[in-house]
């Protein structure tokens, strides 16, 4: 059994990013060994910080399923199309963030003044968009994969940078404030291939997983696996799921909400708490 999780709204909450209301629900899943997977829009130095924060070992997905983490040793036999990056092995869906600065740095000519994205912002330009510590704002302008922009010109103009983009070949991304340039990746297909290293690993037909998100952006996630747990937003309306599989919404939000549905979802499985 596999449970993959969203952070932000999810397993985190909303405004104060603790996760506390989930400890003893994560602390049964450690118990029963079932992997909870982190699966975020966030980095990788952003994910590790809160893996070690939650002394989670398993392997993970940043940057919207851009590319999968998993610990070095984690599988007997190491899986195959991985890159070797430090401690872990990487699986990479897209290209490198390299190939959409370079377009956003030709479109800076074509539109001049009109976006910043993180990276021509820097450090300090991240923190006064986004409002975060100056550790916080380096571990998200640490990116590998993808690049957030913030368009600041009128309206009817953004429909034409977003046209160029696409043709350009990027996939866009609307979280909030900034829209995400990357190329074709969702947190569904980065599943969809790590539950079958788990599958293969364990040499069974088939496994068991369910996934949390509270999002837009967590849909192909919820969709791709057996069950979704769908977390109560204070921001915006449950995503709407086209699925075969089980759906299970939360009334509480965030954490406590995560809790209340990975605790039905465990007894489903007649695992008792
Ligand atoms: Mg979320």
């Amino acid at each position: 059994m596999l449970v993959f999780s969203d952070l932000d709204g999810s397993l985190l909450d909303h405004f104060s990013y603790s996760f506390e209301a989930a400890r003893p629900v994560i602390d049964i899943l450690i118990k029963e060994d079932i992997p909870l997977i982190l699966s975020s829009s966030k980095t990788f130095a952003e994910i590790e910080e809160t893996r070690h924060a939650l002394n989670n070992t398993h392997p993970f997905i940043v940057e919207n399923g851009a590319a999968v983490f998993i610990p070095k040793g984690y599988f007997v036999h190491p899986p195959g199309d991985t890159v070797s990056r430090g401690n872990y092995l990487v699986y990479e869906t897209v290209p490198g963030r390299e190939q959409w600065l370079a377009v956003l740095e030709k479109l800076a000519l074509q539109f001049p003044g009109q976006f910043k994205s993180f990276h021509g912002a820097g450090i300090a330009g991240v923190m006064a968009m986004t409002g975060l510590a100056e550790h916080q704002a380096i571990a998200a302008s640490d990116r590998a994969y993808s690049e957030p922009v913030h368009w600041i010109g009128a309206p009817e103009e953004e429909e034409r940078f977003l046209h160029v983009l696409r043709r350009e070949g990027a996939t866009i991304t609307r979280g909030g404030r900034f829209i995400s340039v990357s190329g074709d990746c969702d947190k569904g297909r980065a599943l969809d291939w790590l539950r079958e290293q788990y599958r293969r690993a364990l040499s069974l037909s088939r496994v068991e997983d369910l996934a949390i998100g509270d999002s837009e952006n967590d849909r192909a996630m919820l969709e791709a696996a057996k069950t979704a747990l769908l977390i109560r937003s204070p921001v915006n309306d449950f995503p709407l799921l086209t699925t075969s599989g089980g759906i299970m919404r939360s009334n509480k939000m965030g954490p406590a909400g995560w809790s209340e549905g990975v605790t039905r979802w465990l007894r489903t499985h007649r695992i008792s708490l």
